[in-house]
């Protein structure tokens, strides 16, 4: 794997259940920043959650992707294959176990400047003599020391993004790599330099950014997409009724009404328009912040053109 001069965009869906309208709208939108600013376009599943991953759903998210138009370079990069570059990068960074549970993390006293949900820094100083003791507990995760600084991002949407960096955990009690270290391993490993994702994300961008730089990278560029959202101002899910291209395809609209109805929301058509992932190509304005989509106004993405 080497990162490729061009630079390189790319969507990274978990495959925990089928893709719906507001993650098909962050993939076409991370696929027009990629195919507009000249990157490649790459695909990775993010499958570290053996609970929760499965594969037929990481095969129909890469097939629904396909169906909109949006093509990628390279292979497929999946994280249940990336242990060796996982334990790697943690061998180089200064990290600490801990053995906390959830509840003893919830019911830490903080000191007044640290943010409600950083990580008390309980475990952070245990005696050799301490940890031997925990080990027999229970298995630690593995924390990286940051020492709580703080980190500034700049979205290319959202402007500047400041977080403080607590010792977030970079490898689970389980053994597997934390979310926050592999995103970061493997965005580096293949050149990524542009990450375009939903907005539920961008609080992790400066922990994030802050690790690449501690693994010796240089962050890429962030830009965190508006979410979908029902009228009434919750993030769309499932239970929202049909919301991916299999249910929708059901219930009459194809794939090609969908990605109409995301370019409508992107306001790269108008309703009932016929378009196409290059036609959107076209007309895309990167400057132009992707908001918030209200799923169901207007022409509605249960009813079809027909
Ligand atoms: N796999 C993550 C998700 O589906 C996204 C990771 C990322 O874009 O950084 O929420």
């Amino acid at each position: 794997m080497v990162p490729h001069p061009r630079g390189a965009g790319r969507y990274a869906p978990s495959p925990s259940s089928d893709l719906h309208l507001g993650n098909l709208r962050t993939a076409v939108v991370a696929w027009l920043m990629a195919r507009t600013s000249g990157r490649d376009f790459l695909l990775r599943i993010d499958d570290l959650d053996v609970e929760r991953s499965r594969v037929d759903v990481a095969e129909r998210q890469l097939a629904d992707l396909a169906a909109l138009g949006l093509d990628h370079d390279r292979e497929v990069m999946w994280q249940s294959e990336r242990a060796d570059a996982y334990t790697a990068a943690l061998a180089s960074l200064d990290t600490y176990e801990c053995f906390c549970t959830r509840r003893e993390i919830a019911d830490a006293v903080r000191a007044p400047h640290q943010q409600p949900d950083a990580y008390p820094g309980t475990c952070a100083d245990l005696t050799e003599a301490e940890r031997a003791e925990r080990r027999r507990e229970r298995p630690a995760a593995l924390r990286v020391r940051a020492h709580g600084v703080q980190h500034t991002v700049t979205d290319l949407w959202a402007g500047e993004v400041t977080g403080c960096v607590d010792d977030f955990v970079v490898r689970r009690n389980d053994g597997t790599a934390a979310y926050n270290l592999a995103v970061v391993v493997d965005d580096a490993a293949v050149g990524v330099d542009q990450v375009i994702r939903g907005a539920d994300l961008l609080n992790s961008s400066p922990r994030q950014a802050w690790l690449a730089e501690q693994l010796g990278h240089r962050a890429p560029t962030y830009g965190h997409a508006g979410l979908a959202v029902t009228a009434d101002g919750r993030r769309l899910a499932k239970r929202d009724g049909a919301v991916t291209l299999a249910d929708l395809a059901e219930v009459g609209v194809d794939t090609a009404d969908v990605l109409g109805q995301v370019a409508v929301s992107l306001d790269l058509a108008t309703p009932g328009e016929a378009v196409t992932a290059e036609t959107l190509r076209s007309r895309f304005d990167p400057a132009v912040r992707p908001g918030p989509w209200i799923v169901g106004e207007g022409a509605g993405p249960v009813r079809g053109r027909r």
